[in-house]
Order: structure tokens, then C-alpha cells, then sequence
């Protein structure tokens, strides 16, 4: 009877009575007056509203800055200010690095969302810096690159990032970012009705490159296949497009060599793609058709000799014996060879891209061992499942997915398991609350030596691995494990997944040779040696810093004085066991992101898709409802209205607060229930260790002390 009108509550958490109906209700009124954000407690909840909302400006940015949060109405720019606060020690929490999490599906919010995190925090420590006018070009810049319009998103982020800003002194001195698993088969091949990465229409879109890169009518590359009819309609806005991006790398300090040099390996790719092979009936050998066409313009971008990559793509040179013997490619091993080597230029330059932004962004005193406070963020590709679009899902949609769940694992953790062990251990009297736990399913895709990514890798190092006989190997080994279904169609290299979101279906074809993501032999040689100063740089994996996470196949130093550099290395098994998969290399460096965030306090912002047709006005309900479930909305809400999301050690809540009562209090639990009584608080729990309290708690607190 006492509930508030549907759509005015603006922390779901407050709701005194909550299920399914009541969930959905709220959240779809809200849309409906365009309230796209709503919170769970600490958590913030937005739905995409697909049209511009006018609440980004300057004004907001003004109400949002260092306020209570029940001031002002649900906002993303409240998570900035809250992660800003707490990083400096305000408002009730330990100083300390924070990481924001962003998660839900292609399509729903999360790129658009980190955007207006990192324009916020730059509102909030504003020093006019050109640093900070270089973040907020940082996303652009790599969105050209790494983002391409799929079905489910126009401008759907093609490779995961983690944005860490370093701070010092409450002010902005540097930022790094880290890649993960850019999907470079885009590059070469696109499902029905989807492009390639932005950056190839940039290409058409004037200015007088087009001529010097030997560029044709954009209809006419192999490689643009699908997208090439957007280009006509939308040669406006991508000429605009074209000019931030390069308004973007001038701020961030690309030099303009350095950007003719980017648009000329761009353009190399699309004249690879344009290669063309034929067999010779004298030998079955094969040959490239054009010596003058394609690969001639090709080789010249990249600063290499066109006679050379003819070789590389046509045959390969083994040492037996001491004696060379030659071994021609078939028709589809040339093909294979040039897709290869088209990936690579692409996931290199990709690569150092990357890197040339961190090198310009690293704060200045870092090397003097200055030490950083730092707010991450992590916007990864969301969950997808094209075939329910039509299309198809490969080795890429499985490492994404997986991503997804990791990520549905660690707030999981955080919110759930953590948080109750916590309860159980302080002596609180506490219901459990259950939540699906997706452990099992992680380690269907992580466990050693049996899991879908270790058993691919073994597929991979088998002389006579194919795509089918690793599905084989999946149908037998998983048969009794209840995430994972045999297609019927068994002659298909298929299996489905029950993933947290929704089941998937993949298709296994070619997953082996994206594993092991292997160049023919000589094709780095070749590219090393290039006149070509990026050509150069790229392929000499200079570029591969401590650390880093990146995913282009870079080989560890170790690795590359191992590998021969003559072209002697038979293409798939040797290079396959020198250097780390890509399943591998994606497993580590999600460990390593875990480990980053668990030293770290999350803040969660859960984006939701309102429907399937990327518009606005209209909300799907049992789309969204779907969405709520599965993300585990419902038990977050029940564990927010009676848990305790703030819990602060007896010495540190009296740390902060004995100035509201008495500065010579220690730290005991008497000394912690005085002050909450004495700032009339309800609600709260005491431990055996700490306090346990509720944001709102917080909330007050901060406001009395503000009174001071
Ligand atoms: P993916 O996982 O595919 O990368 P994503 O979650 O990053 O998806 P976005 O690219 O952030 O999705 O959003 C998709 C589109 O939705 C944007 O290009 C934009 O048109 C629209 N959109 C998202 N958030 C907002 C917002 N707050 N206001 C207006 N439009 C938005
Ligand atoms: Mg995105």
C-alpha cells in the first residue's frame, strides 16, 4: 500500500517489497519518461535510450560534482564522482585505487557509458591540461580502429579495454590502456549485412590520399565485400568521422608522418585482400594472377619487394639436409596465406596503435618511481549471439563470451559470495541469499588439461587436428556436463553453450588455424626488413612492453631469438608450439585483469539493451526482463535493501568519524556504536571486526561531517 508511485524510486534498493513483475515495472516506467538510470544501492542500472537525451552538458556536469548521491537523480556521472570521491578518501571510504565495471550486451550502453565516465572525471579534477584534452580523444581515436558496425551494434567495439587514469594529487597525470583480443578476422571476412573496421571507409572519404594510395573505386576490394554499399549513402558523415580522427591523433600526438604511414598500411590491407591466385597445370604450382596489379601497389605501401611477397604467399622453403628444397602452396594455402598476412599487418599496426598511445600518455614523473592512485575501467565486447541474427558464431564470439561471464563471475563475487562469507565470519545474523553461480561454466572454457580452450590447444599441436575432430573430441569428453550440448547435427563442427546470458550455438570451422594464428613462414622477415619505418617497427615487436596485454601475437624476446629467420619454419606445428595460443594468451592476460580489479574496489554499472532494433522509445519487455534475470538483478536488489554494502574496520570508521564526536575515541566497538547513536543512525550492525553499514549510512555521515 505504501509504495511510492511506479517509476519515481530512484534506488531500486529502497523498495520495500520486490519481485519479477515489480523489477520490470519500475525500470520500463522510468524509460518511458526517459529516466534511463535508475540504482540497486552502489550499483547504477542504465537502459540505452538510442537518441540523445540532452543530459550530458555542462549543467549536469555541474550537479554532479563531489555531491551526495541522493541529491541529485540516478546518473552515470554520479558513478565518475563517486569513484573520484573514493579514490580520494571522501565520504566514509578507504583512499585506494577503483576500478569501474561496465557490463551487458552488444549493443547496451557500455562504450557510450565509459566515454561519459572519463569526460566526468576530467570535469572533476579539471586543470586545463593538454593531457587531459588527449584522454578524451584516446576513445575516438582507437573506436576508428577497433569498432565496426555489426548486426547488433552500429559502432560495436571489436576488441576489449581496460582504461586505467593515474592520479596524483587528486589531478590527472597519465593514463595506460590495455587491449584485449582485437577480432582481426573482421578484416578479411564479415557475417552478412556487417562491415569491417571503421577506418577502412575513412579511407574513401576525400581528401587526396585516395590517388597516392592507389585507391579504386571502394566497391572493388574483396575485403569491404559487405560494407561497401554503406559508403555511398553516408560519405558525409564519414568524411566528418575521417576529420575528428584526425583532429583526435593530432592531439594525441601522432606525428603527421606517423599518420600518412597509418593510412598507407590501411590501404595495403585492402590491396593484399585484392591478390588474386592461379594454379599453373605445367606443375600445380600456384602463382599470383597480376605481378603489376594489386600486390605490386601492395608491396610498395608497405615498403617491401612485390617479387617477395609473391613468394611468401605462393610457396614456402624448407632446409633438409642443408639442402633448400621448395615446396609449392595449393590454391587455398595461398589464399590462407595472404588472409594471414593481411590479419597480422592489421593486428600490428592495431597493436602499436595501442602502445604509442600509452607511450604519449605515460605520467611524466613515472619513471622517478612516483607513485599513482588510479580509477579503471573496463569496457569489454559485450555478450553476442549472431545466430540469432542470421549469422554465425566462431572462436572470436567464444572468447567474448567468456569474457562476459568472467565478468558476471567477478560481480558475482563481489556482491554475493564475498560479501555473505563476510557475514558468516563478523558473527551477523544473516538469510543466504542464492545467486547462479557460472564457476562451472568457467571451468568448462579455463580447466587444465580438460577444458575447451586446453583441449584446442592440444587439438592444435596434432599433426592431423581438424576443426571436426576437435568437436568430436568436446562431444566426448563433455557429455555429461549440463552446459554443454552436442549439436544434432553431427556432422557439423558444432556445439552449444548454456551460457549465463542465453545458450549459444558455435561453429568450429578455422578455429584451430585462429588459435594458432600462425604467418607463413617469411612473411615477418620479410616485413622487418621493410624501407618502411611503422612497417618496420611493428613487425620488429619493438612495441611489446612489460606487461602488456596485448593480443596481436607478439612473441615474448625468449621466443624471438628463438625462431629461425630464414623462411625455414613449416607454417602451422613449429611456430605452434613456440609461441602462446591465442586461446592461451586471452586466458592469461583475463587472469591478470581478475587480479587488477580484485586489488581494486569495484563499482558496477550494469547497461541494459531496451530492444533488438537499436531504437528508441520502444522497450522490449521480456527482452529487458531477460536481461534483469540473468545479470542476477533480483538477488542484487534483495542483497542491497538488507545487506550491508560499506564496511569499514572499527579503527577506520573511527578514524573517520571520532571528530563527530570525540577526538580521543580508539577504535573499539563501543567506541564505533557511540558515534553511530550519537549521529542517530538506524539500521547499522556491529561485527566482531568492523561496522557494517549501509550507502546511505554513508551518506549521512559525510553530510554531518560536512557540517563541521
Ligand atoms: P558493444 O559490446 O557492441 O561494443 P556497447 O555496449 O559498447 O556495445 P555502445 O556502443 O556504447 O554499446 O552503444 C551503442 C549505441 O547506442 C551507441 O552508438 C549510441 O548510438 C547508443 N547509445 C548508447 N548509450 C547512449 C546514451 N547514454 N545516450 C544516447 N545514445 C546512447
Ligand atoms: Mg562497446
Amino acid at each position: 500500500m505504501d509504495r511510492p508511485l511506479v517509476g519515481q524510486v530512484e534506488d531500486l534498493a529502497s523498495l520495500a517489497k520486490l519481485d519479477e513483475t515489480i523489477l520490470l515495472d519500475e525500470v520500463t516506467e522510468r524509460y518511458a519518461q526517459d529516466k534511463i538510470y535508475t540504482y540497486v544501492g552502489d550499483i547504477l542500472i542504465a537502459v540505452n535510450p538510442f537518441k540523445d537525451l540532452g543530459i550530458y552538458g555542462k549543467d549536469s556536469s555541474a550537479i554532479y560534482k563531489n555531491r551526495k548521491r541522493s541529491a541529485n537523480p540516478p546518473h552515470i556521472f554520479a558513478v565518475a564522482d563517486a569513484a573520484y570521491q573514493a579514490l580520494l578518501g571522501r565520504g566514509g571510504r578507504q583512499p585506494g585505487n577503483q576500478c569501474i565495471l561496465i557490463s551487458g550486451e552488444s549493443g547496451a550502453g557500455k562504450t557510450e557509458s565509459t566515454k561519459l565516465i572519463i569526460k566526468q572525471l576530467v570535469e572533476l579534477c579539471r586543470g586545463n591540461t593538454q593531457l587531459e584534452q588527449q584522454i578524451l580523444q584516446v576513445n575516438p581515436l582507437l573506436e576508428a580502429f577497433g569498432n565496426a558496425r555489426t548486426n547488433l551494434n552500429n559502432n560495436s567495439s571489436r576488441f576489449g579495454k581496460y582504461i586505467q587514469l593515474k592520479f596524483k594529487d587528486g589531478h590527472l597525470s597519465g593514463a595506460k590502456i590495455s587491449e584485449y583480443l582485437l577480432e582481426k578476422s573482421r578484416v578479411v571476412r564479415q557475417n552478412p549485412g556487417e562491415e569491417s573496421f571503421h577506418i577502412f571507409y575513412y579511407l574513401f572519404a576525400g581528401g587526396d590520399q585516395e590517388r597516392q594510395l592507389g585507391l579504386g573505386d571502394p566497391g572493388s576490394y574483396r575485403y569491404l565485400s559487405n560494407g561497401a554499399r554503406h559508403l555511398a549513402k553516408d560519405l558525409d558523415v564519414l568524411s566528418e568521422q575521417k576529420a575528428d580522427l584526425i583532429n583526435a591523433m593530432d592531439l594525441v600526438g601522432f606525428t603527421d608522418q606517423e599518420q600518412v604511414d597509418v593510412f598507407a598500411v590501411i590501404a595495403s590491407v585492402l590491396h593484399l585482400g585484392n591478390i588474386n591466385f592461379h594454379v599453373n597445370d605445367a606443375d600445380d604450382s600456384t602463382s599470383v594472377s597480376d605481378s603489376n596489379g594489386p600486390v605490386k601497389i601492395a608491396a610498395k605501401l608497405l615498403g617491401i619487394e612485390s617479387s617477395e611477397v609473391e613468394a611468401c604467399l605462393t610457396c614456402m622453403v624448407n632446409v633438409t639436409k642443408g639442402e633448400y628444397v621448395k615446396r609449392n602452396y595449393t590454391m587455398d594455402q595461398a589464399e590462407d596465406a595472404r588472409e594471414a598476412m593481411a590479419k597480422a599487418v592489421y593486428g600490428r599496426l592495431f597493436g602499436w596503435i595501442v602502445n604509442k598511445i600509452n607511450c604519449l600518455l605515460v605520467p611524466d614523473d613515472q619513471k622517478l618511481g612516483a607513485s599513482f592512485s588510479e580509477i579503471g575501467i573496463l569496457d569489454i565486447f559485450g555478450f553476442e549471439d549472431f545466430a540469432k541474427e542470421g549469422g554465425k558464431n566462431s572462436f572470436e564470439q567464444a572468447c567474448i563470451n567468456l569474457a562476459n561471464e568472467q565478468l558476471q563471475f567477478f560481480f558475482n563475487q563481489h556482491i554475493f559470495h564475498m560479501e555473505q562469507v563476510e557475514y558468516k565470519k563478523e558473527g551477523i545474523d544473516w538469510t543466504e541469499i542464492n545467486f547462479v553461480d557460472n564457476k562451472p561454466l568457467l571451468d568448462l572454457f579455463l580447466a587444465k588439461p580438460i577444458g575447451i580452450l586446453s583441449l584446442l590447444d592440444e587439438e592444435s599441436l596434432f599433426p592431423k587436428g581438424s576443426d571436426q575432430s576437435y568437436v568430436d573430441k568436446l562431444n566426448k569428453t563433455f557429455t555429461n556436463n549440463s552446459y554443454f550440448t552436442k549439436s544434432p547435427r553431427t556432422t557439423l563442427p558444432e556445439f552449444s553453450i548454456n551460457h549465463y546470458a542465453g545458450k549459444v550455438t558455435y561453429t568450429a570451422e578455422k578455429w584451430l588455424e585462429k588459435n594458432r594464428d600462425t604467418l607463413p613462414p617469411g612473411v615477418t622477415e620479410l616485413l622487418q626488413a621493410s624501407s618502411n619505418d611503422l612497417v618496420k617497427t611493428i613487425f620488429r615487436g619493438q612495441i611489446t612492453r612489460t606487461g602488456s596485454l596485448a593480443l596481436q601475437g607478439r612473441r615474448s624476446a625468449a621466443n624471438r631469438s628463438k625462431q629461425r629467420t630464414s623462411r625455414t619454419i613449416p607454417m602451422n606445428l613449429d611456430t605452434a608450439k613456440r609461441k602462446l595460443t591465442v586461446g592461451a594468451q586471452f586466458k592469461n592476460s583475463l587472469a591478470i585483469l581478475m587480479e587488477r580489479m580484485m586489488a581494486s574496489t569495484p563499482i558496477f554499472v550494469r547497461c541494459l539493451k531496451p530492444n533488438h532494433m537499436k531504437e528508441p522509445g520502444h522497450l522490449d519487455s521480456k527482452f529487458v526482463l531477460a536481461q534483469l534475470l540473468y545479470t542476477g538483478m533480483l538477488e542484487t536488489v534483495e542483497i542491497r535493501r538488507k545487506g550491508f554494502a560499506v564496511r569499514p574496520t572499527f579503527v577506520q570508521f573511527v578514524d573517520k568519524y571520532k571528530i563527530l564526536k570525540d577526538l580521543k575515541l580508539k577504535g573499539t566497538s563501543q567506541d564505533c556504536v557511540s558515534i553511530l547513536n550519537f549521529a542517530k543512525l538506524e539500521g547499522w550492525r556491529i561485527g566482531k571486526t568492523k561496522v557494517f553499514l549501509k550507502y546511505s549510512h554513508v551518506e549521512q555521515l559525510t553530510e554531518l561531517l560536512d557540517k563541521l
